[in-house]
């Protein structure tokens, strides 16, 4: 069993899938196993240094476990994923309905330790013997379902259809076309606009890939950066990516524009690279761009990958007198332990809190939060996906160091930024 939840593992997972599909062929029923990922795992810490998502997925475990019936098996995959397994099924009708009950509990806020804990789920579901002949083959073909689910907004369920598997072609496809992308000039960076809340003039900007597709247009990074770290790609387009903002930033300065701030974006893959210190202090030197203007961002999940490391490579990277960033601020197991061993100067609050702040107290409260926290390591924060009047009025009285949205700009070609700066 899992130490954490008390649920079934992996392992058991194969041997009752093994039993129920034995089983099933003898009687004729179907079997049904559900995918279940969490979308919205907002950790807050307890501020007692141990992750306050523990306990959630405790909770969740729980939860899981009252919902569904005796003869179900209940694992946790790891992470925040879970399966459902049911061995007796005559209708799959039962399964959906199953299905959504899950997912509407899911969506219902609920009480952990005191607080209020805010999380969707999104379901994928197979059935044997039509979704697949083997367990490993039903549970890849109910992850696919689920990806979909997640895909279609989250916080619903999808039953797998064969067409999925088509999608997963395509994938294998864009791959193929991003492989060649940089070379053929298909690839370009905007450049969006930070702006200091006190001086309210333009201090940064953030680097974002863009990928004009000769046949289908323009491809968002949502899409196709998933693949690239898939394919190891993130490595080359990472390379093209930083070089290309540091060229950048050298053109502008030697164009007399006002010094700011160029953030790129890195994946763990970059990260944990061999030598990712020796990679930025060349790109500098060859660029010639000042270390001190050059950020990097990086998401709680990526350095989640390998703490110790991530921290050594931190300390590395700050020696060289560049700024590093925290992205996406409050989607992942951030400890206070954690802000304390990675040497950072920036928290960036993700969108989705800001989205919610006005309306929601939940988030105002984590942007609230996060702000002062921000403050008392020493740190700045930034708030993304600023979009209206009230959340810049809201976030200076919160005391804010940065906005960064489409209020002031959309990610835009380099030419634009450079008149948005005189401006
Ligand atoms: P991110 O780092 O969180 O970047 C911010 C995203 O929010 C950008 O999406 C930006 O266009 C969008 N955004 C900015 N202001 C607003 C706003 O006011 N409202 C809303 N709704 N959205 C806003 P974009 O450009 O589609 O990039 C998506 C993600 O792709 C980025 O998320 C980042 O994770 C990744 N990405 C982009 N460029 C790179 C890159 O060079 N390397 C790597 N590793 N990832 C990249
Ligand atoms: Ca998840
Ligand atoms: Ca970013
Ligand atoms: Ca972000």
């Amino acid at each position: 069993h899992d130490s954490l939840t008390g649920l079934a593992n992996r392992s058991l997972l194969h041997q009752e899938l093994a039993a129920a599909i034995g089983a099933a062929e003898r009687d004729g029923h179907l079997v049904a196993l559900l995918d279940i990922d969490l979308d919205r795992f907002k950790i807050v810490n307890d501020g007692f240094g141990h992750p306050f998502g523990d306990v959630v997925l405790q909770a969740v475990a729980r939860r899981l476990r009252a919902l569904v019936c005796l003869d179900d098996t209940v694992v946790r995959m790891g992470g925040d994923e879970f399966v459902i397994l049911t061995p007796r099924v005559s209708r799959t009708d039962d399964i959906e309905e199953m299905a959504q009950r899950l997912v509407d509990s899911f969506a219902e806020p609920f009480m952990v330790e005191g607080r209020r804990v805010h999380l969707t789920g999104s379901i994928g579901i197979t059935f044997y013997p039509r979704d697949g002949d083997t367990g490993t083959e039903l549970i890849d073909n109910a992850d696919m379902a689920m990806y979909h689910a997640k895909s279609a907004g989250r916080s619903a369920f999808r039953v797998f259809a064969p067409e999925m598997a088509e999608e997963a072609q395509r994938r294998t496809e864009m791959e193929i076309d991003l492989r060649g992308a940089a070379q053929a000039g298909q690839l370009w960076l905007a450049f969006q606009p930070k702006v200091d809340l006190d001086r309210d003039t333009i201090t940064g900007c953030e680097a974002l890939l863009r990928w004009d597709h000769p046949k289908h247009g323009p491809i968002s990074p949502v899409d196709f950066i998933p693949i690239a770290e898939d394919s190891g790609l993130i490595l080359p387009i990472g390379e093209w990516a930083l070089e290309t903002a540091c060229r950048q930033g050298r053109a502008w300065l030697d164009a007399g524009l006002p010094p700011v701030s160029i953030a790129v974006n890195i994946s763990a893959a970059q990260l944990f690279q061999r030598d990712p210190v020796a990679w930025v202090a060349g790109t500098l030197e060859r660029t010639g761009f000042p270390a001190d203007l050059l950020e990097l961002e990086l998401t709680e999940s990526q350095l989640a990958q390998d703490v110790e490391t991530a921290i050594d490579v931190f300390r590395q990277l700050r020696g060289l007198g560049i700024r590093l960033a925290i992205d996406d601020f409050g989607t992942g197991y951030s400890s206070l332990e954690y802000l304390r061993r990675f040497d950072v100067t920036s928290l960036k609050i993700d969108r989705s809190f800001v989205d919610g702040m006005l309306a929601e107290p939940g988030d105002a409260a984590i942007v609230r939060a996060a702000i002062a926290l921000a403050h008392s390591f020493g740190l700045s924060a930034i708030a993304e996906g600023v979009e209206t009047e009230a959340h810049r009025r809201c976030l200076r009285e919160l005391r804010c160091d940065q906005i960064q949205g489409y209020l002031v700009s959309r990610p835009v070609p380099a030419d634009e930024f450079a008149t948005l700066l005189l401006r």
